[in-house]
């Protein structure tokens, strides 16, 4: 195997160059002014992985290709995440979606994938104690976001008190989901912002979302039509329980009778929606692969029926237990994976387009 000594000079400072520039794409990104389309960086990123197959040694924590999102910047105050954010692996093909259900399979007896659409927004956690939002964040480098609670608290499908009408809210809950701008809006808004000469018009949908949702005047985040849904939790505590126990409360021992567990994704979400949180009624509980590739395809031709732009599919080991056992890598989760579909147009112009936050 190749080491130290056998990495060829231009190799070794290609991966450096590599790793800068996806690092600086990755941070305007996420602040929502990206210079490369998203299939020229899945491109660097194909390009950064193959050569650190090829030669191992050139892989460290700081590697893209091992850590996620992007340094945090210093316009926001920090927030630690109860639970650590992950990002997900991709397959841009049916092979890599098979030979991901192969291996999940291979380890664990999988009897049920959650499919659902990857929404093209930005990652949003939300902290609710006794039911009550405190706290709403950027997930920033997964472990550190930014608090963006008064620009979340614009948002009018996020509830500020969780809906008790049908079960009491968990003592605590950490849920995760996608803040986005349906197309319409979008349209609408870069009409608005244009006439008015406020703002230069956004690129995209994902552009306009993360440069709203990180305004530092919270008056401003509400003029902009910002939407979400939730697609994950992160640290549970049930509803009478008065210490943390971390995790999703799975392993939470028995006590009151009426305590409510969260035993898998698709239970969770009807809970989530019990308690007034957004979801998308777009996700699918199937048995097989087939229907997973069946769902992959039918929304590759429905691409644009939901109000918002996808990206792809995500599908998810509806199992809490079988989640647990199936663990994750340092960057993404082992029990889940991400459909990417191929870009509708590779636009090389996004330079010349004026974007701005
Ligand atoms: P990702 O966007 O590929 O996947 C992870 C994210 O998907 C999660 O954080 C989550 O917020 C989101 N998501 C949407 N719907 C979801 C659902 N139903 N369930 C779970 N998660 C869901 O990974 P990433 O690490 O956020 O970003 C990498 C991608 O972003 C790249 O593949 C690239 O396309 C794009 N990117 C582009 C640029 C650029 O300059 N154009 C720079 C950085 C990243």
């Amino acid at each position: 195997a190749p080491d130290n000594t056998t990495v060829p000079h231009e190799v070794r400072a290609r991966h450096a160059e590599l790793c800068r520039e996806l690092d600086d794409h990755s941070y305007r990104y996420y602040l929502g002014r990206p210079i490369v389309s998203d299939a020229e960086y899945d491109q660097l990123m194909l390009e950064l992985r193959d050569v650190e197959d090829r030669y191992p040694i050139l892989v460290s924590q700081d590697s893209p290709t091992q850590k996620v999102g992007a340094p945090i910047s210093v316009d926001f105050a920090e927030v630690e995440h109860l639970v650590r954010m992950e990002s997900l692996g991709n397959a841009f093909d049916t092979e890599e979606l098979s030979a991901w259900a192969d291996r999940a399979s291979a380890e664990v007896p999988v009897d049920a994938y959650l499919c659902e659409l990857k929404i093209d927004g930005l990652a949003v956690d939300l902290v609710y104690e006794k039911g009550r939002l405190v706290r709403a964040a950027t997930r920033g480098d997964g472990r550190v976001g930014e608090d963006i609670t008064l620009n979340v608290r614009t948002i009018g499908v996020v509830p500020e008190q969780l809906d008790e009408s049908v079960r009491p809210a968990p003592e605590l809950l950490e849920v995760r989901g996608e803040v986005f701008l349906p197309v319409e809006d979008f349209a609408e808004l870069n009409r608005r912002i244009t006439e008015d000469g406020s703002h230069a018009p956004f690129a995209n949908p994902r552009n306009a979302a993360a440069g709203s949702l990180r305004q530092k005047d919270p008056r401003v985040t509400a003029t902009r039509p910002l939407s979400m849904i939730v697609h994950g939790v992160g640290a549970y505590v049930p509803a009478g329980h008065s210490e943390a126990e971390g995790g999703r409360g799975v392993d939470a021992p028995a006590s009151a009778p009426e305590e409510v567990k969260l035993t898998s994704q698709s239970k969770t979400y009807r809970l989530l929606g019990e308690w007034g949180l957004p979801l998308s009624d777009r996700y699918r509980v199937v048995s097989t692969m087939d229907e997973v590739r069946e769902y992959v395809s039918y929304y590759q031709a429905h691409r644009h029926d939901p109000a918002y732009e996808i990206d792809g599919i995500v599908v998810k080991v509806d199992d809490f237990a079988l989640q647990r056992r199936l663990g994750s890598t340092s960057r993404a989760p082992r029990w889940a994976i991400a459909y990417k579909y191929p870009p509708e147009e590779v636009t090389t112009k996004l330079v010349d387009i004026k974007v701005g936050v």
